[in-house]
């Protein structure tokens, strides 16, 4: 066996970062997938000419002056594909207005305040005091890992980072706006623009959370990658297959084979055995601790730490084709609806075609509308195709609602419930993110990357720091870090 061979179990952004950072370190890299490709929730697929993104659409964290894990991971494996940088990053609406969300904060503040100077105070108010919490998080060296010794430098230089990031992770974010903003108006469309981006109440979604996702815009901005979201994955599967490292795809993993606390390595469904002197997971936690590891090789602690993570809502998705002059007169590349009523769900519409032409074919565009979903309204459903055409009408008519006349220029090419997403991402109860953002179970009450178990390691959205594509390749970062200490014995 050779020395230092790696098994990755799953091929999403997590897994491929933290094998392609190892590949280029010298180990031997294997990423199996139960899919038929790679990308997980960052894959492509195509219907009647259009390009669609199976899943993912919002790059955040790509610019050098942002949150920027993934300009670092471009630049370290010299990543070469085409970014659009996005502006306005997206538009929001509340009933009677429109936003747009643009790199320039004070025109954002102008906008949201009609002008009226007191509101813009409390806006500058509610922005300085999202500051506060954002230079802390920016202060985190989460792009480069440390040695021991630029930790301790980084700890006396930094020392009040980590009381501000604890109580940021447990302040929820309707107590932070309360502070700052007494407008009822504007207090209401703080709230709507969060909501468009975490669907959970504001009041358990965590303030350090907020500051990153409503400041993110305005400084590394928000980007899509040219030809899809799959060509991010791509380029790293490049980067591993260049080190002579593999890719076994439409095998499933049963079990990580664990002997005297240490992996050995895995079997798949067909029996096989691969032995590993490392194994990572990407998988969710709920299948890594819960079925691929017998549970007498886990702490009980751990087991019920796992067991009573509530896993994020799942997303119901209308794959479109949209007309060409319908859509040029009036969107952006993404239009966020937050939720009105409980008949009036939150609707996102991304258009890639509105900056990648290359998605869609001549004289349309090519969209994607997303809503929140229940997984539990979904399993075990005895009518699935007519829950699911019955689903589509649902959205429909709320976009039509939002955009009168809408309908008459959309045809839906497919669809994806919650039970499409679990099936081709193999993410548990087709969660959206991993564990929920919220107060009592986000950021430092994520599970880490390391284990209970020596030689095995866990990437992606069910550990720290959370969801997202940015916060998956900081797992992969991180663990291809820690790794690499174990593996030299530090
Ligand atoms: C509909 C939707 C839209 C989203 N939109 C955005 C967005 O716009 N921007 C954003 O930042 N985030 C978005 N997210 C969240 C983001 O996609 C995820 O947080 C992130 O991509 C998850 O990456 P991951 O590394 O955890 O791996 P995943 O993408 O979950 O991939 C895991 C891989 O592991 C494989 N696998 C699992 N179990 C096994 C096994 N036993 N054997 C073999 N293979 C296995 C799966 O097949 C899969 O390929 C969205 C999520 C969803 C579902």
């Amino acid at each position: 066996m050779v020395q230092h061979k790696v098994i990755i179990i799953g091929a999403g952004i997590g897994g491929l970062t933290a094998g392609a950072l190892l590949a280029r370190a010298g180990f031997e890299i294997m990423v199996i997938d139960q899919a038929d490709r790679i990308g997980g929730c960052c894959q492509c697929f195509t219907r009647s000419g259009h390009r669609f993104d199976a899943a993912d659409s919002m790059f955040l964290g790509c610019g050098p002056q942002g949150y920027n894990s993934l300009h670092y991971v471009f630049q370290k494996l010299g990543l070469t594909f085409e970014l659009a940088e996005l502006d306005p990053c997206y538009t929001f609406e509340v009933p009677g207005q429109r936003f747009a969300v643009g790199r320039d904060l004070s025109a954002l503040i102008k906008e949201m305040s009609s002008h009226d100077p007191d509101r813009e105070r409390q806006l500058r108010r509610f922005h300085s005091t999202l500051n506060i919490f954002r230079r802390a998080v920016d202060r985190i060296p989460f792009e480069r890992p440390l040695t021991p010794k630029e930790g301790l430098t980084w700890l006396l230089k930094n020392w009040w980072v980590l009381p501000l990031l604890s109580i940021g992770d447990r302040l929820p974010f309707t107590r932070l706006l309360h502070y700052a903003v007494s407008d009822p108006t504007l207090k209401s469309i703080l709230n709507y623009q969060l909501k468009a981006f975490v669907p959970d109440n504001p009041g358990r979604t965590p303030a350090l959370l907020a500051a990153i996702l409503l400041t993110e815009t305005h400084r590394g901005g928000l980007h899509y990658p040219r030809g899809g979201s799959g060509r991010f994955a791509a380029s790293l599967r490049n980067v591993i297959k260049k080190a002579g490292g593999s890719f076994l795809l439409s095998n499933r993993v049963t079990e990580i084979l664990v002997k005297n606390e240490r992996v050995q390595g895995v079997r798949l469904a067909t029996g096989e055995l691969i032995e590993a002197n490392y194994v990572i997971s990407n998988a969710s936690c709920w299948s890594t601790y819960g079925q691929l590891i017998k549970s007498d090789h886990l702490p009980a602690k751990w087991l019920q730490r796992v067991h009573s993570l509530k896993p994020t809502s799942s997303m119901f998705i209308c794959y479109l084709s949209l007309d060409k002059d319908f859509v040029e007169s009036q969107f952006a590349m993404h239009t966020l609806w937050p939720k009105e009523t409980t008949h009036n769900p939150a609707l996102m519409l991304c258009i890639p075609s509105l900056v990648d032409p290359t998605s869609a074919p001549q004289g349309k565009h090519t969209g994607m509308l997303y809503c929140q979903a229940s997984y539990q309204d979904w399993q075990g459903s005895k009518n699935y195709n007519q829950q699911k055409n019955k689903e589509i009408e649902h959205l429909l008519q709320n976009l039509d609602q939002r955009v009168p006349g809408a309908r008459s220029h959309v045809q839906v090419l497919d669809a994806a419930s919650p039970l499409t997403i679990e099936r081709y991402t193999g993410r548990d109860f087709g969660s959206s993110g991993g564990p929920l953002s919220s107060v009592d179970q986000w950021h430092a009450r994520n599970l880490p990357q390391k284990t209970p178990l020596s030689g095995l390691f866990h990437v992606g959205d069910s550990t720290f720091p959370g969801s997202g594509v940015v916060a998956v390749t900081i797992s992969g970062i991180i663990a291809a870090d820690q790794l690499q200490h174990e593996h030299h014995g530090q």
